[in-house]
């Protein structure tokens, strides 16, 4: 499952109640009949148990949007994942941009959570991108590149199975302005060759690079059909399972064309 040919996830930060998500769930169930992408659902903490068992046996993977890098201690308000792997939590998002706005996050603390995510042998997806400054001042490139670095120093061998990056200029983030994907393609080649040069042509070659940023079921295609980009991250999107459940016909449809 893990190396198919998509990746699509969702992150529904810190929107839905229990009861809604598992409306959500109801309806977006049907959208997953003959699919052959990776689905990622990252939920709040506290719908983590209902998700789970409402995703049984179908093609989603509920995912949590943070943890932290120890297992337990005088930490209040986190939570490890040694606690979320109880819950049957495999996937985690890491450095999202709010986390790294809102909340401080540095490339450090960033690091230390992908070591211990790779210590526990569970998948993530780090996320990783420019401010509108930083693009405006032709910093955009070396910025994304160096929190790559950063973020994955000390890793001495990535699985690209478990570990995914999702390239998100931070000015499209929920901002409805969607990035060029010429662009983006160009930034994902980039983040591509930094893995090949780091961790051998052979996994630069088969890492999966996201692209996030305002997408929707009308946009997705266009990112998809790019030769460097091989899944979307959609925040607001995720929420509506029409929506959401539309992009993963989208990137099933592109599978489906390149078998005929
Ligand atoms: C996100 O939260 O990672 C994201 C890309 O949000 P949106 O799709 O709403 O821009």
């Amino acid at each position: 499952m893990d190396q198919r040919d998509f990746v699509i996830a969702g992150n529904w930060k810190m929107h839905k109640t229990v009861e809604e998500s598992k409306v959500f769930m109801h309806d977006f169930k049907p959208y997953l009949k003959n699919n052959r992408c990776k689905i990622i659902l990252f939920v709040p903490y506290t719908n983590i148990e209902s998700c789970v068992k409402l995703s049984a046996k179908t093609d989603i993977c509920v995912g949590a949007q943070n943890f932290h890098w120890e297992d337990s201690g005088a930490f209040t308000g986190e939570i490890s994942i040694k606690m979320l792997s109880g819950l049957g939590v495999k996937n985690y998002l890491v450095g999202h941009s709010e986390r790294r706005r809102c909340f401080g996050e540095t490339d450090d603390v960033i690091n230390r959570k992908i070591k211990k995510a790779v210590s526990e042998d569970v998948s993530i997806v780090l996320c990783v991108g420019e401010t509108h400054q930083q693009r405006e001042s032709g910093a955009a490139i070396e910025s994304v590149i160096s929190q790559v670095k950063e973020g994955l120093s000390g890793i001495n061998n990535i699985n690209t199975s478990k570990i995914y990056i999702a390239y998100e200029p931070v000015w499209a983030i929920g901002t409805g302005r969607v990035a060029n994907p010429q662009e983006v393609n160009q930034m994902c080649g980039c983040i591509r060759t930094c893995i090949s040069d780091g961790w051998g042509a052979g996994t630069g070659e088969k890492f999966k690079i996201l692209y996030g940023g305002s997408v929707d079921r009308k946009t997705c295609r266009e990112f998809l059909l790019m030769s460097d980009i091989n899944g979307v991250l959609v925040g607001g999107a995720s929420l509506d399972p029409d929506e959401f459940g539309g992009i993963i016909g989208v990137a099933n449809d592109i599978l489906n064309e390149g078998n005929d």
